[in-house]
């Protein structure tokens, strides 16, 4: 295992200028990471979400057109189902009172509609909302599913195409170092990431599943979906210059206030 460090340029300064209750989540944030890191991986069929029951996981990656197949409609996180996921992960209570669980409805990729869920930051509860219901009733995007990722035991949700929001983990950057994630307060969400994956510039990142934008439920500029959330005031990432996070949808003044209020309480 490479041994990483904190990229403290990723919190606008040195440690030393950081509050106290961002230091304890920072810490918190790197110990989840490192048990992750640790953790034996299961990814049978019995600690994922059952979408398509009658397989195993190998047998539905094995199948380039895995994700328009029809999936069976899982039942909903309870709230006590919700808060114990949370729980078990270790994710910091300060998090975890910023959070709410939304459900909203999608259209699958056979064209019946589905209850999803996300988890997201409590002041974007309503523009999330309204971003769902609007690319239900005035487009025909299909998404796989959208069901928070503690259902897939924080593992395998990209990878079958799942889209979210709140993820309990740091990012890994060029550097080899963390970074935090908008993801991991709650603030970003990928959409279907098989069909819109992170490309490095010059890079083909998914050779089993290149980047097309003719394939349905795929994101690119000029998009309905793109255009709903942007109107709804999110920043997308397939307008970076340097790299394209297809998937990516965030909000980066959420982040800019969260760590102001850090700087509040230095
Ligand atoms: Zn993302």
């Amino acid at each position: 295992m490479v041994e990483k460090s904190i990229n403290l340029n990723a919190f606008n300064g040195s440690m030393d200028k950081v509050g106290p209750r961002l230091k304890e989540f920072i810490i918190t944030l790197v110990n989840s990471i490192k048990e992750l890191e640790t953790e034996k991986i299961q990814t049978d069929q019995n600690t994922i979400l059952n979408l398509w029951p009658t397989k195993t996981l190998e047998e539905i990656l094995s199948d380039p057109l895995f994700y328009e197949k029809p999936i069976t409609q899982p039942s909903l996180l309870t709230l006590d189902q919700y808060f114990n996921s949370l729980q078990d992960k270790k994710v910091s209570p300060e998090i975890i009172k910023s959070l709410s669980l939304v459900n909203v409805d999608y259209r699958g990729f056979d064209n019946n509609i589905f209850h999803g869920q996300v988890v997201i930051r409590n002041d974007l509860v309503s523009s999330i909302r309204e971003v769902f219901k609007r690319i239900l009733t005035e487009t025909d995007f299909p998404l796989t599913s959208v069901f928070p990722i503690s259902m897939f035991n924080w593992n395998s949700s990209s990878k079958l195409n799942n889209s979210s929001v709140f993820d309990w983990r740091l990012v890994s950057n060029i550097l080899n170092n963390y970074e935090i994630s908008d993801h991991s307060v709650g603030a970003a969400i990928d959409i279907n990431p098989v069909l819109n994956p992170w490309m490095c510039k010059g890079l083909e990142n998914s050779p089993n599943f290149p980047y097309n934008p003719d394939k349905k439920g795929t994101l690119y500029k000029d998009s309905d979906v793109v255009k709903i959330f942007k109107e709804a005031g999110w920043k997308w990432g397939g307008d970076w210059e340097n790299s394209k996070d297809w998937m990516h949808f965030y909000r980066p003044e959420i982040m800019f206030k969260y760590y102001g209020k850090v700087e509040v309480m230095e």
